[in-house]
């Protein structure tokens, strides 16, 4: 690149599916003038090494910082506040601090409560991702034409905020701004519930005694397949983004329960006219989804399985 890097020194803090795709689609951009990471265990940290898509790999999360002038973390939301903590004094003044948590109002809270007033402070959400986790499970094009949400607090600097939009318009995301609550129940409804679901159903189905496992599997394509690959997402982060979404969740649940309810008062009741529109209007949406290119029509639901890493 002939152009000047966005940053510096970029420091990333975790390394699993988002970070380790933060790195090489940072580096395949040349977004960063030096790309420093570090894991919480020394076999990541190894293995990040072998990888050899970083500059360099420290040890602790104070060294990844120092003189970082974009720090992201890319750890589960639970863990984020006492990173916020542990690196708080290490941070260089005017350094760009986000996140890439799926919950954002707890991580607001949690990180802003250690973090000094001489950073810029911008968390934020890739709406992207796959059922894989750790150093090997990141590509560089996850990004591309995915979501990210940022949710600056009150009074950030516009300029950190536009420079950080941009990191994540090169990385190949759209780049869309909101509060940390509308985010939350946006994706209560569009993420969280949906994980929720197919974590239920996938163990729904386990416990059935008289549907063999064997069965489960066999015939696994209708329907079912799809979410066991949700039901196979990391129980860590999961479990951290349903404690920290609490409230959100549970109203989203209260409305799925209703709406329950009454798709099995029609089945008991015969009433195939209100079973038939209600189905008439889901199918709706998801045209709707497949017309503005968040998913494809094609029989894979537009997943091609996703790619190893190098
Ligand atoms: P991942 O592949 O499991 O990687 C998690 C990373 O966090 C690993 O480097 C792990 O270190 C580190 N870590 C775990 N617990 C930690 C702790 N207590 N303190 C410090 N580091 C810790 O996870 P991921 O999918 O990249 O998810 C990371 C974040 O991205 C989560 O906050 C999640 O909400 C968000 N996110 C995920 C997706 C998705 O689809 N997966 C999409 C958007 C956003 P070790 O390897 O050393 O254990």
């Amino acid at each position: 690149m002939s152009t000047e890097p966005l940053f510096k020194r970029l420091a990333l803090i975790g390394f699993g599916l988002i970070g380790g795709s933060i790195a090489r689609a940072a580096r395949a951009q040349g977004l960063a003038g030096e790309i420093v990471a570090t894991a919480r265990s020394p076999a990541t940290r190894a293995r990040v090494q072998e990888l050899g898509i970083v500059d360099r790999v420290v040890a602790t999360n104070a060294e990844a910082v120092k003189d970082a002038d974009l720090v992201i973390l890319s750890i589960p939301v639970g863990a984020c506040g006492p990173v916020a903590e542990e690196i708080a004094q290490h941070l260089k003044p005017g350094a760009i601090v986000s996140d890439v948590g799926s919950v954002k109002g707890m991580v607001l809270r949690d990180m802003a409560a250690h973090l000094p007033k001489t950073v810029h402070f911008i968390p934020a959400h890739p709406v992207a991702g796959t059922e894989h986790s750790g150093p090997d499970s990141g590509f560089a094009e996850l990004f591309i034409n995915r979501w990210c949400i940022l949710t600056p607090p009150e009074g950030t600097n516009p300029a950190a905020v536009e420079t950080l939009r941009a990191f994540w318009a090169a990385l190949g995301a759209k780049v869309e701004i909101m509060t940390p609550d509308h985010h939350d129940l946006v994706l209560a409804i569009t993420s969280h519930l949906p994980h929720l679901i197919a974590y239920t159903i996938v163990g729904t189905a386990d416990e059935l005694e008289e549907v063999t496992s064997s069965e489960v599997i066999k015939f696994s394509a209708g329907g079912f397949r799809d979410f066991t690959r949700i039901a196979a997402s990391d129980p860590t982060m999961w479990r951290d983004v349903f404690l920290n979404n609490k409230e959100a969740v549970l109203e989203m649940l209260g409305t799925f329960n209703e709406d329950l309810s009454k798709l099995t008062r029609a089945i008991r009741r015969n009433d195939g006219e209100a079973l038939f529109e209600h189905f008439t209007r889901t199918r709706a949406i998801r045209r709707g989804i497949v017309e503005i290119g968040q998913d494809s029509a094609a029989a894979d639901f537009g997943r091609p399985v996703a790619k190893k890493a190098e």
